[in-house]
């Protein structure tokens, strides 16, 4: 093995997609002078909305703050409770807080990983105020069945699609399917400005909503902090929040925008190339996307058949490591975390089918800077651990 060892790259687990073309947009902002938000914000908002198919975007900071408005536009009060995946990130659970609600935790779908319809409806309470079901890795959730429940039980839709851009159900972009969306550009998303996020909406009155609170509450176009030519007078209308997104981060934003499209269909290569050697190995369980979907390809979740391997996923994942492939795991179950357990009585065993998904998945590089001799490294790598620890 040391001889394979020393021909071996490092493949970093991601690496964001940036050039020429993202310096020289934002050195532009730098030398306009307008730094916060201004022209350039208002430029993504259109962009993206006419992208992704929906009257508003509202630009924010971060994909948290796009969920927070987004919960706090729906009317989430304190006493309500929101349906949650128990496989996401903690900023869906987090965000629920906020606005003093409860997290109701789901179950998934062991086929997609995604919030499990048929244990959604069997937590409904008459508390139940809106759920937020999260496509993770970037395949589109189950939206009939959650807007079909949503309809009869009266709750609200906010759809978590931080994985999700550029994705499709049903032939129509995520973003334009539910009556929120929030995206999130953080770091490693498919679309980075560092940090930042966006919410879709097709209705006028939360879009005000979003856009009042997203900064301090203060009223008229709030795109614009420093005032216009002498415009120095402002009315606070609410108490809200410091959720604005930069012109520095929003022309980040529009190069990247540009590139959606090629940066996704990289990705659906790396998968494909992954899809079609790991189909063949019985110790491997690689991700299919439902008919009638379309992915991101945001991530790659690999799973193991445990039973067919004599090591587990933490073994598997060191493995890789000592290969030189960064990998990672999405996610640990949000009941597994204290402040989960603390706060709301959640406990080990409470989520059986997302505990179970997550013991044996890990995630692989996907991202399209990835070479062809690296996404062959992968592969190799996968390969070999699975042959030395057959059993
Ligand atoms: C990244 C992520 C978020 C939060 O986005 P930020 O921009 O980091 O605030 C929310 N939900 C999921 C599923 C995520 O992966």
């Amino acid at each position: 093995m040391s001889l394979t060892l020393q021909k071996l790259h490092e493949i970093p687990f991601h690496r964001a997609a940036l050039g020429e073309d993202e310096i020289a947009a934002v050195a532009d902002v730098i030398r306009s002078g307008c730094l916060t938000t201004g022209p350039k914000t208002l430029e993504f908002e259109e962009r993206f909305a006419s992208y992704v198919g929906t009257r508003h975007a509202i630009a924010v900071s971060s994909g948290t703050a796009a969920l927070h408005l987004a919960l706090e536009a729906a009317g989430v009060k304190p006493g309500d409770e929101v349906l949650i995946p128990a496989i996401t990130f903690t900023a869906t659970g987090e965000v629920v807080k906020y606005l003093g609600a409860r997290p109701v935790l789901v179950d998934v779908d062991p086929n997609t990983m995604n919030i499990d319809v048929l244990d959604a409806a069997a937590k409904l309470t008459p508390r139940t105020r809106a759920i937020i079901p999260v496509h993770i890795a970037g395949q589109p959730c189950d939206m009939d069945g959650i807007r079909e429940l949503a309809r009869v039980h009266h709750f609200r839709v906010i759809e978590d699609a931080a994985h999700a851009l550029p994705s499709k159900y049903a032939g129509q972009m995520i973003g334009s399917v539910s009556e929120f969306t929030a995206f999130s550009f953080y770091a490693t998303k498919t679309l980075t400005t560092g940090e930042g996020g966006m919410i879709t909406t097709d209705n006028q009155a939360h879009a005000k909503r979003m856009k009042l609170m997203r900064l301090h509450g203060i009223a008229g176009d709030a795109g614009r902090p420093q005032g216009k030519n002498g415009a120095w007078y402002y009315e606070v209308i609410e108490a809200g929040y410091k959720y604005n997104l930069t012109d520095l981060q929003s022309a980040l934003g529009l190069v990247q925008l540009g590139k959606c499209n090629a940066m996704r269909a990289a990705r659906a290569q790396i998968a494909e190339r992954y899809n079609e050697a790991f189909t063949k190995i019985p110790a491997l369980d690689p991700p299919g996307v439902a008919p009638g979907r379309e992915s991101s390809w945001h991530l790659y979740i690999l799973r193991l058949n445990l039973e067919r391997l004599a090591i587990d996923r933490n073994a598997f994942v060191n493995e890789l490591f000592e290969r030189g492939v960064g990998t990672s795991v999405h996610f640990i179950p949000l009941n597994l975390h204290p402040f989960y357990q603390r706060t709301y009585g959640y406990r080990p065993g409470d989520c059986p089918v997302a505990e179970a998904e997550f013991e044996r998945c890990l995630s692989l590089p996907i991202y399209p800077g990835m070479t062809d001799s690296a996404v062959e490294q992968v592969i190799e790598s996968v390969v070999e651990v699975c042959d030395a620890a057959r059993q």
